[in-house]
């Protein structure tokens, strides 16, 4: 392994990314989709399987989650328009900002209240479908609400799940697995939330505490996982199911635009911003969209300057071999769900060719940006998930935002442009906790 001043000899932008400073990087591996379409490891047809799935779930999901009833058990985020936001930020970074801000309202997702409800939900689902179909339990065919019922509970509860997490895949896959039956077991690292730990607890989920961060958790969950073959081990740094359960977002996501009249093509570019911690949720998402809009859209990923995990795996080319811990970054940040310090090196690989770019955000910004969107558009989210909202100032502000927009012939698309930045979690904060961050952020902005 090299040494941070070898690094920062090649790649000079490390030198802002040890000193906190918020970076944008353009990724000079980015690909027209037509050359990296052959080369992508899943295809279209493996996210509309996992539709399907979350379809046929869709009537149990319905019966036991109340408020899934509306969406017929279909778990889904609306779409905002955040024009007092957009207003907000032309006038604090005096600079125009051409095109539509749309927010992806993830943080109202049912169930868990963040992002980690599609994909965490996704994979202990397609587990518990394949072993009803392994032990003859059910048919495809079948109306899934059977699974709410006294022998389907105690069919699961032979079975365990487990998982390592920051908090809201803790979250995502405690409530699912307790709810459908499985013993569920939650590897929390250090930045989870005490709340989190406390809800898990109140559903019979065992929350195994640590005191070192993510990478950790993950690795001794794995560990403790492999040592019982009734327990099935989710895997946010490597799992194929958890991306396709993000993905099928994309597949509903251009759906959704054509009921709001949001043009996507040619001359109407769509950027959308997305915050990354290990990289599932957001490149699950990124791929998604690849696959439906091709190089109509430009995905961005967004991530805190004390996490950066992502931009360095991707700029070094070393993906996971890489931490931010090795260039000296101590991976401590506000924004919990962000708080991952090596990236998944499955999610690197497939995203290396599509991914537009990645930025960096201060925890104080991150702060900012929660005081702003509330007193703007009464939204509240949780710090990581403002993120992503700040994208388009950096587009239009920073000298390869700039670049990029001229490399790519956009310059007079951008006011028919969409943006829309991704709002990855915040329902399910309690409100004095979402108070604290508020003041925290107002207080800031003074
Ligand atoms: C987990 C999480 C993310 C990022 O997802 P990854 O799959 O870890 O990259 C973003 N925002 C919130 C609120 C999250 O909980």
């Amino acid at each position: 392994m090299k040494t941070t001043q070898e690094w920062i000899k090649e790649y000079p932008l490390i030198t802002d990314l040890v000193n906190f400073k918020e970076v944008f990087w353009s990724n000079p591996k980015y690909e027209p989709y037509q050359n990296s379409a052959n080369n992508l490891p899943l295809k279209v047809e493996d996210v509309q399987a996992a539709e399907e799935r979350l379809k046929r779930f869709a009537p149990y999901i319905a019966n036991v989650f109340l408020e899934t009833r509306n969406l017929n058990g279909i778990i889904e985020s609306p779409i905002a328009e955040i024009p007092v936001f957009k207003q907000k930020l032309e006038q604090i970074y005096q600079q125009s900002l051409p095109g539509k801000f749309l927010l992806k309202c993830d943080n109202d997702l049912p169930i868990s209240g963040s992002i980690k409800a599609r994909g965490g939900i996704y994979e202990v689902l397609k587990h518990a479908e394949d072993l009803a179909l392994q032990y003859g339990m059910i048919r495809l065919e079948d109306d899934y609400s059977v699974l709410d019922s006294e022998k389907f509970k105690i069919f699961f509860s032979k079975f365990s799940i487990a998982v390592g997490s920051t908090g809201n895949l803790g979250l995502s896959i405690g409530i699912m697995s307790a709810k459908i039956g499985f013993k569920v077991i939650v590897h929390m690292s250090a930045d989870a939330k005490q709340w989190k730990k406390d809800l898990l607890r109140s559903k019979g989920v065992t929350v195994i505490e640590y005191k070192e961060d993510y990478s950790k958790a993950v690795e001794e969950g794995r560990k403790q996982a492999q040592s019982d073959p009734n327990c099935y081990f989710i895997d946010d740094e490597n799992s194929r199911d958890l991306f396709l359960g993000y993905a099928v977002a994309a597949l509903r996501l251009t759906k959704q635009l054509e009921d709001l009249n949001v043009i996507v093509d040619e001359n109407h570019p769509l950027f959308v911003y997305l915050p990354c911690g290990v990289g599932g949720g957001p490149g699950g998402v990124a791929f998604g969209l690849k696959l439906m809009l091709q190089d109509h859209v430009h995905c961005f990923f967004a991530e805190p300057t004390h996490s950066p995990c992502m931009l360095l795996g991707l700029m070094t080319g070393l993906h996971d071999k890489i931490s931010v811990q090795d260039i000296g970054i101590d991976n401590i940040t506000a924004a919990d769900g962000l708080a991952v310090g090596r990236a998944s090196g499955f999610v690197g690989k497939v995203i290396e060719p599509i991914l537009s770019g990645d930025y960096t955000v201060s925890d104080d910004e991150l702060y900012r940006l929660l005081a702003l969107m509330r007193d703007t558009e009464n939204i509240c989210l949780e710090p990581s998930a403002l993120a992503g909202v700040i994208g388009p100032v950096k587009l239009c502000i920073e000298q390869d935002g700039q670049e990029y927009i001229q490399k790519k012939n956009l310059d007079d698309k951008l006011k028919n442009a969409t943006h829309l930045m991704w709002a990855t979690g915040g329902s399910m904060v309690p409100e004095e906790i979402m108070m604290d961050y508020y003041n925290k952020g107002f207080s800031l902005l003074k």
